[in-house]
């Protein structure tokens, strides 16, 4: 008693910072504030590709089109069958992927898990669901960073979703130069081969949902469907918080 009586009164004292955990300004009761709220709405209107998800190019008039596939879904190649996101990774939720991955505040996970399953709630492919398959990070770099961003999603989504998470299922047998600073023709052969399928049993004819923190290219994406899919998972959906946005012709 003696103890909430004395948060109770340090609260007074110290109220703790609540903010939005998209932009990080101060929201009463930490949800996301009203300006993050209206962006979200403005991205749940745009017109994406239908296979990866990514947003038009910026001034592209809103609403959705079904034929917009973008460059790299265009040939009809992608080894994943859909991929959808909350947002562009950029502004207010380019800097709550910092906070969270790189700044380490773990409690993000339950708010952006949220919004993802949000988005996951407006296509209906992610109704079929059978497991969820966080991309891994390699035993050193999870032990450095003392967490795996993919693995605290999908946990949230575990539940919100209502189907397991496989945690093992996929694993980084090597360590690879970050992505973000190779270009787009490199990243394919930077990965490929850094991951294996370590447990074949329960993905066999599922449907299988990736999960991870950002889609740029879908490198990463592409190759763990891959390895799934050689696996015998039977379709393969990929969920992350931040996707990619349009620029050019592409
Ligand atoms: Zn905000
Ligand atoms: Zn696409």
């Amino acid at each position: 008693m003696w103890k909430n009586l004395v948060e109770a009164v340090l609260e007074l004292i110290y109220p703790p910072r609540r903010a939005c955990p998209l932009c990080g300004g101060g929201s009463p009761d930490a949800s996301v504030c009203p300006a993050c709220e209206r962006l979200l709405e403005g991205y749940a209107g745009e017109t994406i590709c239908p296979v990866c998800g990514s947003f038009g190019k910026p001034g592209d008039p809103p609403g959705r089109k079904t034929n917009n596939y973008c460059f790299y879904c265009r040939g009809g190649t992608r080894p994943f069958d859909l991929a959808r996101s909350v947002g562009p990774y950029e502004g207010p939720l380019r800097d709550a992927v910092h906070r969270f991955k790189y700044r380490g505040i773990k409690t993000l996970a339950r708010p952006l898990g949220a919004l993802m399953a949000e988005a996951a709630g407006r296509e209906r492919a992610f109704a079929r669901t059978q497991a969820l398959v966080p991309v891994p990070l390699f035993h050193r770099r999870e032990r450095q960073r003392g967490f795996n961003q993919a693995l605290l999603l999908a946990r949230e989504l575990e539940g919100l979703l209502g189907v397991p998470v496989l945690e093992r299922a996929v694993v980084k047998i090597r360590e690879t130069p970050p992505q973000a600073e190779l270009p787009g023709r490199e990243r394919l052969h930077n990965l490929s081969g850094s991951f294996v399928v370590a447990d074949a049993r329960p993905v066999e004819g599922k449907v299988i949902t990736v999960v991870d923190d950002v889609f740029t290219t879908g490198t990463t994406a592409s190759i763990i469907s891959q390895i799934l899919r050689q696996a015998g998972a039977r379709q393969i959906l990929v969920l992350t918080f931040a996707g990619t946005r349009r620029y050019g012709e592409n």
